[in-house]
This record gives C-alpha cells, sequence and structure tokens, in this order.
C-alpha cells in the first residue's frame, strides 16, 4: 500500500526510505535511521562495553598482581574505575537495540 510524504503530499512506495520528489528521507529519530541501523549501532555499543570489561579486567589483574603480595582489593578498584564505560555504553547500546527501534518512523527534510 503507497504511502503519502508528509512534506509534499506525492505518493511514496511503502518501502521507499527517500521521498522520490522532494528528497526527504524516512527514519527514527534521525533521518535515514532505519529500525535496522540503529540495532547495528547498538551492536557497536555492546563491543565497546565489552571492550571495557576487558581493559578493566587486564588493568584489575596487573594492578592486584603488581606488588610483591597480590591485592584483589586495588585490582577490583582498577576494575571498577572502567564501569562507567561499561556501563555508559551497556546503557546506551540497550537503549539503541530495544526501545529506539520500536518508536514511530518519521519523515525528514
Ligand atoms: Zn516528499
Amino acid at each position: 500500500m503507497p504511502q503519502q510524504c508528509p512534506h509534499c503530499m506525492s505518493e511514496i512506495h511503502a518501502e521507499a526510505t527517500t521521498c522520490p520528489s522532494c528528497g526527504a528521507q524516512r527514519g527514527i529519530l534521525k533521518p535515514g535511521w532505519s529500525a535496522e541501523r540503529w540495532r547495528g549501532a547498538a551492536q557497536i555499543m555492546f563491543i565497546g562495553a565489552g571492550l571495557a570489561a576487558l581493559i578493566g579486567l587486564a588493568l584489575g589483574y596487573s594492578a592486584a598482581t603488581s606488588s610483591w603480595q597480590v591485592n584483589w582489593g586495588v585490582g577490583f578498584f582498577m576494575f571498577m574505575l572502567l564501569s562507567p564505560f561499561m556501563l555508559l555504553f551497556g546503557i546506551a547500546g540497550l537503549v539503541m537495540r530495544r526501545f529506539i527501534p520500536r518508536m514511530q518512523e518519521s519523515w525528514f527534510r
């Protein structure tokens, strides 16, 4: 079923992502950002969260074992330094994956 461009009122194919007559772009929150694209960006955020966790683990482990006495308290503290990044990337990824793709698409010009 064809739909109408809200900007120029011309009919567009239901699957079209760009209006052929005025160039308006379909998207969620941002022009050209389909649900698929948001999910792809979410993957990158999850990779960022995973990287932050890995760096935190490496940092924590090396801090814990660097002195003559293994100190897991220091290691845990160093690991926690990275936790804001894990949280930030994790929450951003979750929002981009679970909430934004369910929002209404609109046309941008
Ligand atoms: Zn249009």
